[in-house]
């Protein structure tokens, strides 16, 4: 069980594995970066990899994005799934931030933004390279982690909470590490056990082998 297992310990090859890897959306700036991270809940990176190029030719920067309207950015947005709430926390943001440098870089500053909960904070300050305030946990994150057993929490902020306390700091980078291993072995169906580096560890590979 869970609590029989090193987990700072353990999770050392998945970090050797992942630390430092690219985030799947492509982005060229924090601004960028910023407003692909509000237009992709629940929706799949490519889509959003595949719209972004066009929507950044109309507006490159925070100020540019400040002066749009919800018409302007309609026929960039329409197919992302929300699109209209996305697109009013996207204004909103621009209208309070006006210029890229004034994009803020702790989590109380990017949590105050329409649109930013702490995972996206999370996922921004890691591009900014600063300093960790908490650890991603998205989807991906969440089902390997209660696979592996590092977790049972269903809830991100909860299942934060605790790996923050059980991890340290300077490992803080877990939580995407453990969402590329979900994007790339430990797939919904069809888990690849036997390439996977928490094999030996992992709870739900103990059961099904
Ligand atoms: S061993 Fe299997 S179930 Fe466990 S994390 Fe790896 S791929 Fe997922």
């Amino acid at each position: 069980m869970s609590n029989e297992i090193n987990w700072p310990e353990a999770i050392q090859p998945l970090l050797k594995k992942y630390k430092g890897s690219k985030h799947p959306l492509e982005f060229k700036s924090v601004y960028e970066l910023m407003v692909m991270v509000v237009l992709s809940a629940q929706v799949s990176d490519k889509l959003i990899n595949s719209l972004a190029p066009k929507l950044f030719k109309a507006y490159p920067t925070m100020q540019s994005l400040s002066h749009a309207t919800a018409e302007d950015l309609l026929p960039y947005v329409s197919k992302i799934r929300n699109f209209a709430n996305k697109t009013s926390w996207l204004l909103d943001m621009a209208k309070q931030i006006k210029n890229d440098k004034n994009i803020p870089n702790t989590m109380e500053g990017l949590t105050a933004l329409p649109g930013i909960g702490r995972k996206s904070a999370n996922v921004i300050m890691r591009e900014m390279k600063v300093p960790r305030e908490g650890i991603i946990i998205d989807l991906h994150t969440l089902r390997v982690a209660n696979r592996i057993g590092i977790s049972e929490d269903s809830n991100p902020i909860a299942m934060e909470k605790k790996m923050m306390k059980m991890i340290p700091q300077k490992d803080w980078e877990v939580g995407m590490a453990l969402s590329f291993l979900g994007r790339e072995v430990c797939r919904p169906t069809n888990p690849n056990h036997e390439v996977c580096v928490m094999k030996n560890v992992c709870e739900f590979c103990k059961q099904t082998y």
